[in-house]
């Protein structure tokens, strides 16, 4: 299986997404603890090229903590890409994707001093309909992950339709049930019990793909300390202040002590396979 982390600053992305701020400064300690916590987790694989995995990270992080972007490189894990802020793509126009996407990508070179090669759009929000996005993503990227699919046909398919000569795609496994997309990882595998996970891990081998589960460094335990407190919120209204009170229980709190039994379960009977940019270079993304 394959294990890959959104390496972003909830805190920071939350005020950001809520027009609190534009940017501000980022919770280091924390981005450090989880990280640590995080890099524990890869090194204890029983498989050496497990030891390595793939950190999706914003570029405000190589910008403002390049240490610690340099530090995950050197332990030997793959730095990829997840936009310069934790933005939604969708509906931005191609020079503010191509400015944004351009800013991480050398952040996060000159931080880790190596090539980036991969890109997730922060929540899997880039431009599905239309090609142009995805079409910059192709000229900066050797592969992307977000875009997520249920068989083979429908990998083809999207790929055709964003017009992909060279860009390959390494998709997250999900399950539609009416129009909500299952996907395997982030909340999905913190609030549903261990089971859920067991399945749709059967289910991504039975259609062709490897499992990949992708996770967050507030999921790794309680993460209270990232909280955006009520008297910030305020300043939305009393109704939005307290529907993101609400909310942040879900991302920061709800069963993220489950998580660690759930991951420990899945590793106990898979192998840790290493970093996305050696998928992509295995024979089955030849295409
Ligand atoms: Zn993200």
């Amino acid at each position: 299986m394959y294990l890959s982390i959104d390496f972003e600053d909830f805190n920071h992305d939350l005020k950001r997404s809520l027009g609190i701020w534009k940017t501000g400064p980022l919770n280091k300690d924390f981005l450090w603890e989880k990280y640590s916590i995080i890099n524990s987790l890869f090194k204890s694989s029983s498989t050496k090229k497990g030891r390595s995995g793939t950190f999706f990270c914003t570029g405000i992080i190589a910008s403002k903590e390049p240490e610690l972007i340099k530090k995950i490189s050197s332990d030997g894990h793959e730095i990829a890409c997840h936009y310069n802020y934790h933005d939604v793509m969708e509906g931005q126009s191609e020079y503010e994707i191509e400015k944004n996407l351009t800013e991480a990508k050398n952040a996060l070179e000159e931080a880790s001093g190596k090539p980036v090669h991969g890109f997730r759009a922060p929540m899997f929000s880039i431009d599905k309909h239309n090609s142009y996005q995805y079409k910059i993503v192709e000229k900066l990227f050797t592969y992307d992950s977000s875009f997520s699919c249920t068989t083979k046909a429908e990998l083809k398919k999207f790929k055709r339709k964003m017009k992909l000569e060279k860009l390959k795609i390494l998709p997250i496994f999900h399950k539609k049930i009416s129009k909500f997309k299952f996907r395997l990882g982030g909340s999905y595998l913190k609030l549903f019990p261990y089971i859920y996970s067991k399945r749709m891990f059967e289910m991504s081998l039975k259609n062709g793909f490897t499992p990949h589960i992708y996770l967050h460094p507030y999921e790794f335990g309680v993460s209270e300390q990232l909280r955006v407190p009520k008297d910030e919120l305020l300043s939305l209204g009393m109704m939005k202040a307290f529907y993101w009170s609400i909310r942040q229980n879900q991302w920061l709190k709800f069963r993220n002590e489950t998580l660690k039994f759930k991951l420990g379960n899945l590793l106990l009977n898979n192998n840790l396979e290493g970093t996305l940019y050696d998928f992509s270079l295995s024979t089955q993304f030849l295409n």
